[in-house]
């Protein structure tokens, strides 16, 4: 059989490109399952934000050569000129298919943006259709290779200015087994170049157990509309925390067995005899640390490093269950590495309007169990940011009030978080279009009647909005 090429396009952050593999794990699955599965060789890119966009262009076209070129893109980090290298590319007679979390919604753009044009358009012309949910949607468009709008699960498409599209399957464990160490690649120096690996990820979970369920909540208006809406509170339906338009996205889809957990990780690449260190993606892994842990010891894997993303309620929860795993740990030298724990602020009322569902006590509890744990397990308990970690500090807001600040400062401080907990720098709300907040700010927009900017898929709140729009 004669192979054809295809490449996964997808945002990876500037410091970690070339050793880790943070960020590419979602295309590195798909790619591995379209090689597996399909005619199509999948390779994947990961491209920062500095990459100069013309050159990757004509990178692209000379790496397909005669062929027609195949791009999907994934996880684009709401970047602007990702997109449009792919309108670029689908102009320029290649197929383009658009993937990952939101892929729908980013593909047809922000809910009546046809009744409110300042709304975010969608990229509909950018790419040949889009696929929501499971990369195997896409075996039976690449095994015809007939990139015509078809109707298949999970495929998106645009006609007669109609978006159409069918239900998404669900995840299946058996595509979550196998992973290809040898697809991954970076544009670099102007060049697409192999990465040598030495921090992976493992899917442990599909989405998040707290959005696993609709809530109602209530929140503020923005600090600046204080004076005309005091006492006024915008209802919100939302699965997960406000701003998280993943969660929104996935729902909770469920934890994977031991055993895909395990496939996953016989395969990862070795350094010094050992498993590189690994993050597993699992929200709440905790309740099932012991068990991976007896499993790797079981098959007698030798692993570096395990590191965790959490929230700090689950980690309260789960105190005996840390233990457990660090006494396991410590005989079996893997150290166990609290990556990154989503405090995201040090304001009960900031914390409120996340619907982050967790305190301001309980924030300080864990980072007390951190530290008294750090002091009982030294070599195999690591959580501070000097050993790599970055704990969730989403600052500004735009609930933000000079109150609030003086009152996160007096925390910082009187639990000296800087030295060990706060990250170098905080990072500002992200509100995408179809997150929770998303439904808040077109409710605030619409009862102050003004309109925010758009950058891309994003809702810019924090530039003046412009008053008195003709479409109210
Ligand atoms: S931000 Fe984290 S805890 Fe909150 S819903 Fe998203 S994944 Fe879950």
């Amino acid at each position: 059989m004669r192979f054809k090429r295809m490449l996964l396009i997808t945002n990876v952050h500037p410091d970690i490109p070339k050793i880790s593999s943070h960020g590419l794990l979602g295309a590195q699955l798909a790619a591995s399952l379209i090689t597996a599965n399909t005619p199509y060789r999948c390779q994947v890119l990961g491209v920062d934000p500095g990459a100069n966009m013309d050159r990757l262009e004509k990178s692209i076209f000379a790496y397909f050569g005669n062929e027609q070129p195949v791009v999907g893109f994934s996880n684009l980090g709401g970047r602007e000129e990702l997109f449009i290298l792919a309108e670029r590319i689908r102009n320029g007679g290649g197929v383009t298919i658009l993937g990952g979390p939101q892929a729908k919604v980013d593909f047809s753009g922000e809910i009546g943006w046809q009744r409110f044009p300042h709304r975010f358009h969608g990229w509909r012309n950018a790419f040949s259709l889009a696929v929501q949910g499971p990369g195997e949607q896409l075996f039976p468009i690449l095994n015809r290779n007939s990139f015509e709008p078809q109707h298949l699960p999970g495929i998106v498409w645009h006609q007669n200015n109609k978006i159409i599209s069918s239900p998404p399957n669900s995840w299946q464990e058996k595509f979550l087994q196998f992973v290809d160490w040898s697809n991954l690649n970076v544009f670099c120096d102007d060049d697409i170049q192999p990465v040598n690996i030495i921090q992976a990820q493992v899917v442990g979970a599909i989405g998040c157990p707290w959005a696993r369920r609709l809530k109602t909540t209530f929140l503020d208006y923005p600090a600046n509309l204080s004076d005309t809406y005091s006492h006024a509170k915008i209802r919100l339906s939302l699965r997960g925390c406000s701003f998280c338009d993943v969660a929104q996205d996935k729902g909770f889809i469920g934890r994977l067995s031991v055993q895909t957990v395990m496939h996953q990780l016989k395969q990862l690449p070795e350094y010094d005899g050992k498993k590189i260190p690994f993050e597993l993606i699992d929200e709440n892994p905790l309740p099932g640390l012991p068990r991976l842990l007896v499993a790797v010891q079981d098959e007698k894997l030798r692993v570096q490093r395990i590191d965790l993303v959490t929230r700090a309620d689950w980690l309260v929860k789960n105190l005996e269950k840390i233990h457990d795993a660090l006494e396991l740990a410590q005989k079996m030298d893997v150290q166990i590495r609290l990556a990154s724990i989503g405090f995201e602020s040090f304001s009960p009322r900031i914390l409120k309007q996340f619907n982050k569902g967790i305190t301001l006590e309980t924030n300080l509890a864990a980072i007390r169990f951190m530290r008294e744990t750090k002091i009982r397990f030294p070599k195999h308990f690591a959580y501070s940011r000097r050993e790599g970690c970055h704990h969730g500090f989403i600052h500004p807001t735009p609930w933000d009030t000079p109150e609030d600040w003086q009152a996160i400062q007096a925390v910082i401080q009187h639990h000296g978080l800087e030295k060990d907990i706060l990250p170098a720098h905080s990072l500002p709300l992200i509100i995408h279009h179809a997150s929770p907040l998303g439904i808040w700010m077109r409710a605030i927009e619409y009862n102050a009647r003004f309109a925010y900017p758009r950058q891309n898929s994003w809702i810019a709140w924090w530039d003046e909005p412009q008053p008195k729009v003709h479409i109210f």
